[in-house]
């Protein structure tokens, strides 16, 4: 049984059906709330295939992206470029279409994929779990394994009594902003560092574009108190955010959702009969855009763990998986702090001084 269909999801059931398990695939509805993670770098396309036994990515949907560029360090914008990449060019998503096209394909390989059901409790008994869901009928599962892939929410892993830590309290004030100028022929993510934190934009297919703000909860000025006014105040400390929305013909407008972007880990992530992948055992800073990428490999990792587990009573993959998700978050670590340590224009602002020395920022463990 998988619970969530974003990338750990889709990865654990097909290498879970791929092993020869029947596999059932449960999934709320997004709703309204957007789910970031918009570009997905070179070698995404080859790791897909592997796992799926297709190509999921292709030019009608998504959108080729030939590189980034930033302004961290220093004023000016530098540009990475992919051509020199052995894995090719990157991808802008359409992130709903990608899930709803993995959907298709997990029903063409066997899974059973329920895609409007939410899991609101599950209990282990000698048989197995008994899985609950939020349906009219009050539907009860029943289930040898559970992979959570529910993302930060790590709903699974949580009632089997982990703990979700945070390293920080990032935050991400993020507008999906309709189509501007349909002719932006922007193709690369741009960054810039800004006092209080940092800004993203990246161009996604059909014309549209995210920009987003990321700052920590504390220096994001209270709901009640923030006015469009502040938003645009903040953009002109980004200039170059602010020139290229205003060259593909966007505006912020309205409210952003304000999103969770803490680098944040499970203490244990597997128990008794089930593992946790993706953001619901470790969420990274979104400034390594590899958040998409890692959930598809560990996904797949947690698919192979449970066949072990099912299918040969092998219990060595779940006993190691703690120690590899601490090995992944371990480089992310040492990664960022190289990253935020390139940036010293703000010696004395709250959200450099924390970066530098970690441990300085608020903890928030969460509940
Ligand atoms: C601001 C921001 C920008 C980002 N940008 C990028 C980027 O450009 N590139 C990148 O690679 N990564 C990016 N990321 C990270 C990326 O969003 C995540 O790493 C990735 O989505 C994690 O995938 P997942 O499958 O673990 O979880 P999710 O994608 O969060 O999926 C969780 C799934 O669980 C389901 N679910 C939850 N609770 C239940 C329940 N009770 N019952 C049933 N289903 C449930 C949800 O409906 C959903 O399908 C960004 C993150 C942030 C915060």
């Amino acid at each position: 049984m998988v619970v969530g269909g974003g990338p750990a999801g889709t990865a654990a059931a097909a290498t879970a059906r791929a092993e020869g398990l029947s596999v059932e695939l449960l999934c709320a509805r997004r709703g309204h709330r957007p789910a970031p993670g918009e570009s997905l770098p070179p070698g995404t396309e080859g790791l897909l295939h592997e796992i799926f036994g297709a190509s999921m990515l292709d030019d009608h949907q998504h959108q080729a992206s030939f590189g980034n560029s930033g302004a961290w360090g220093g004023p000016d914008v530098e540009a990475t470029e992919f051509v020199c990449n052995p894995f090719g060019h990157g991808w802008h998503i359409d992130r709903v279409a990608l899930e709803a096209s993995l959907h298709d394909r997990l029903r063409t390989l066997g899974v059973r994929v329920r895609s409007d059901v939410r899991v609101t409790g599950q209990a282990w008994s000698a048989d197995g779990w008994r899985i609950a869901l939020d349906d009219r009928d009050t539907t009860v599962i029943r289930a040898g394994a559970i992979v959570d892939a529910t993302g930060r929410a790590a709903r699974i892993a949580r009632s089997q009594g982990a703990r979700r830590r945070r390293l920080d309290r990032l935050v991400a004030a993020y507008w999906m902003l309709a189509a501007g100028d349909p002719q932006d022929g922007e193709c690369t993510t741009l960054v810039q560092a800004a006092r209080e934190g940092w800004w993203y934009t990246t161009p996604l297919p059909g014309g549209r574009r995210v920009v987003a703000f990321l700052t920590d909860a504390d220096l994001m000025p209270a709901r009640a108190t923030r006015i469009a006014r502040d938003w645009h105040e903040r953009l002109e400390q980004a200039p170059h955010i602010e020139d290229r929305l205003a060259s593909s013909g966007c505006a912020l407008h309205s409210d952003p959702v304000i999103l969770d972007a803490a680098v944040a880990h499970l203490d244990h992530p597997a128990g008794h009969g089930w593992v946790a992948a993706g953001d619901a055992a470790v969420s990274f800073d979104p400034l390594s855009s590899q958040g998409m990428l890692t959930s598809f490999v560990m996904g797949s990792g947690a698919g192979h763990a449970v066949a072990a587990m099912l299918t040969r009573g092998d219990q060595q993959p779940l006993i190691r998986w703690g120690a590899e998700y601490a090995r992944l978050l371990e480089a992310h670590l040492r990664l960022q702090a190289a990253y935020y340590a390139l940036e010293c224009r703000w010696p004395t602002a709250p959200f450099w001084v924390r970066r530098r020395n970690r441990g300085a920022s608020p903890d928030a463990t969460s509940p």
